[in-house]
């Protein structure tokens, strides 16, 4: 690796709240594939005197999210008016968090440990669409004031490998908790990047953002050719602009789009119409309690039970299958988690019986026909009671959990082949006799 330069990456990951209603008014929230400008009012048009109030649930929803990443919540929060123009932002102004986001120095760990600091996590408002037709551009207004939680991270990621185990956690983790579908296709869940090269361990001077990447392939992309970009320019001993730049799929390079504004372009002031927001001890309590199993807890608790690391991390990587698994692995004692795991990944039988019942009785029936044969069985019992007179005074003097261990015996023989009530059974009956 080039010790030279070193890439500081940090990531800002915008996600879409699955709310009931917009952030600030009443219109529906779920706008994908709606016909346009259906789902509008004065107040997501950004029409004068319309009055904002904001919404319960989303800023719940906002500090569960930080609360599963560890995050402090802030007792007394407020938002803010964040300004710019843009023709998909009617009122000239976002209504965001600065100062005083819900939710802030959060951790995530990876699977390897490495840890990632998160900075802040604060609530929005999304931006209408734009929609390009020919020469023509027009706006849709549904998505205009829909909840938008933003996470922040310390520039901690050191490679863009790194930056998509910790996507893909956080997309799970909307997903788990049901806050947000996460859908990436659907815009519900959107990635930019700060990268910058540091030269000689020095703190780098300038920052390049990467905006506007619809998926993870292609930001890793991306930040694998900014690196490149970047390395070259300073090798030269060129000066790097601090701008925003996107991804061109067609050329295979980042392209640049514009030169980047400064913080205090955007005019920060506290939002009038809201008024601020206490938080109590209470709720963040009540709302820590809802917070389910979350991936990396469960993928811990599946190597536990005894499943591979990429077994694991499969199964957890589908809610619906890792509950699936689970139901399966509580209807059946006998039968192995990697067997069950191995069938559901390897062979899809999870498709195949939609109830686990069903795959844990098709699991059964497989097993049965690969079971040993029965005179195996018989002499494979006989010779571990002949090498284990030990373990038979023991049964006969009360201690019945010997028998685990000669089941065990037992099955060493038939190489794990012994159908284990079969077996169970004959040498309950051999000892009693
Ligand atoms: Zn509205
Ligand atoms: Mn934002």
């Amino acid at each position: 690796m080039n010790k030279k330069f070193e890439p500081i990456i940090g990531l800002e990951v915008h996600v879409e709240l699955s709310t009931k209603t917009k952030m600030f008014c009443a219109c529906p929230a779920d706008h994908f594939g709606k016909k346009p400008n259906t789902q509008v009012c004065p107040v997501c048009l950004g029409l004068p005197g319309a009055l904002p109030y904001a919404n319960k649930q989303a800023i719940e929803d906002t500090i569960k999210f930080g609360l599963s990443l560890g995050c402090e919540i802030s007792d007394f929060s407020k938002f803010d008016r964040k300004h710019y123009f843009y023709p998909d932002l009617p009122k000239g102004y976002q209504i965001s968090q600065y100062d005083l986001p819900f939710c802030k120095k959060g951790v995530w760990k990876s699977k390897d440990g490495n840890t990632i600091n998160v900075r802040r996590i604060h609530l929005e408002e999304d931006t209408g669409k734009l929609i390009h037709i020919g020469t023509d551009s027009q706006i849709d207004f549904n998505r205009s004031g829909v909840p938008l939680v933003e996470l922040v991270t310390e520039p901690d990621f050191r490679d863009s490998v790194l930056i998509d185990e910790f996507l893909k956690d956080i997309q799970l983790t909307v997903r788990y908790l049901g806050i947000s579908t996460g859908d990436m296709e659907k815009g519900s869940m959107r990635l930019e990047a700060n990268i910058s090269l540091s030269k000689d361990g020095k703190l780098p001077d300038y920052k390049v953002e990467l905006k506007n990447i619809n998926s993870f392939r292609f930001l890793k992309k991306a930040i694998d050719w900014e690196i490149k970009r970047q390395e070259e320019l300073l090798e030269k001993g060129e000066k790097i602009p601090q701008e925003t730049r996107g991804w061109s799929e067609s050329k295979g390079e980042t392209v640049s789009q514009r030169t980047k504004e400064e913080a205090n372009d955007y005019r920060y002031f506290p939002e009038p119409d809201i008024p601020p927001i206490t938080i109590k001890p209470q709720l963040i309590e009540k709302i820590k309690n809802e917070i389910p199993e979350l991936p990396w807890e469960k993928r811990k608790r599946y190597q536990g039970l005894g499943l591979s690391a990429g077994y694991a991390s499969t199964l957890t990587s589908e809610l619906s299958r890792s509950k699936y698994f689970d139901d399966v692995v509580k209807l059946s004692d006998d039968i192995s988690v990697e067997t069950i795991a191995g069938l559901m990944i390897n062979q899809k039988l999870d498709e195949q019986y939609l109830e686990p019942a069903g795959l844990v009785k098709k699991i059964l029936e497989l097993e049965k026909k690969d079971f040993a044969k029965a005179d195996e069985t018989d002499s494979a019992i006989i010779e571990v009671l002949e090498n284990n007179q030990k373990g038979v005074l023991d049964y006969k003097e009360g201690k019945a959990e010997v028998i685990g261990f000669l089941i065990g015996q037992v099955q060493k023989i038939l190489k794990g082949k012994g159908d284990p009530n079969a077996v169970r059974e004959a040498i309950i009956t051999k000892l009693n006799g």
